[in-house]
């Protein structure tokens, strides 16, 4: 293992560590989160490191760096996250590429999805993605926006929705963030009892480096977790 690689493995053992000390505390078994390494902030090589590292689920917010490195990657086993906005125009390509398209933030992004997918003949699995803070700043739908996307998702042939995706208004305060991902997860509850036949909202993905073990605690399925993966490694 390159130097690299062996401090955000050390990294990557420390944050398991917390995981899965936060899932303890809320009576939950550790292997129910899983943790996608965030690397927009880094190189292809350090990105390759993280792989090296045992990060085999990566996410990138912009898609044409999820596209680059994807490209440069395509003989590692990685399972990509694209967790930031996709304009329609960049669907096609996105596409196959990833595992997870975690970000869709409106309708017709979700049918746009749908009907490339019907095109490339495979299915897609994807989170719907909530500002549940209401924040202006934030990404993502409105909170009461969502159950309309969730009887919409009901009616689509390729797209296989499996949860909500939100972030916190309060970067920096992890308590303040606690609110708002329980509110997440109430709002999953209440959709996910009146979801159509084919949509799961089983899976939230909740938390980054600041507040991921109250996202733990509040019932985050996956965290996303970027700097606090690559502390002291230079980008
Ligand atoms: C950048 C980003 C993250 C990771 O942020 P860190 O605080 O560095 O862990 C998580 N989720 C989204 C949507 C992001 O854009």
């Amino acid at each position: 293992m390159n130097a690299a690689a062996g401090r955000i493995a050390e990294n990557v053992r420390q944050v398991r560590e917390r995981i899965a000390a936060a899932a303890a505390r809320a009576g939950r078994a550790p292997n129910e989160v899983t943790l996608v390494a965030i690397t927009k902030y880094v190189s292809l090589d350090v990105t390759a490191a993280a792989i090296e590292a045992g990060c085999m689920d990566l996410g990138e917010s912009r898609p044409q760096d999820l596209w680059s490195k994807a490209a440069a990657l395509a003989q590692r086993p990685v399972r990509w996250h694209m967790i930031g906005h996709l304009q329609r125009n960049k669907v096609r390509r996105t596409l196959p590429l990833v595992h997870l398209m975690q970000s869709v933030d409106s309708p017709r992004l979700l049918q746009a999805l749908d009907d490339e997918a019907a095109r490339q003949g495979h299915p897609v699995d994807v989170l719907l993605e909530v500002n549940v803070s209401g924040d202006a700043s934030k990404t993502g739908l409105p909170v009461d926006e969502v159950g309309t996307l969730v009887q919409q998702a009901g009616q689509l042939k390729q797209v296989r929705v499996r949860g909500l995706m939100g972030m916190a208004a309060r970067e920096g305060d992890a308590e303040g963030a606690r609110a708002d991902f329980a509110a997440l997860r109430q709002l999953r509850d209440r959709l996910a009892a009146a979801a159509p036949p084919g949509v799961s909202l089983a899976e939230l993905s909740m938390g980054m480096s600041g507040d991921f073990e109250q996202a733990v605690e509040e019932g985050a399925t996956i965290v996303r977790l970027g700097s606090i993966l690559f502390e002291g490694v230079d980008a």
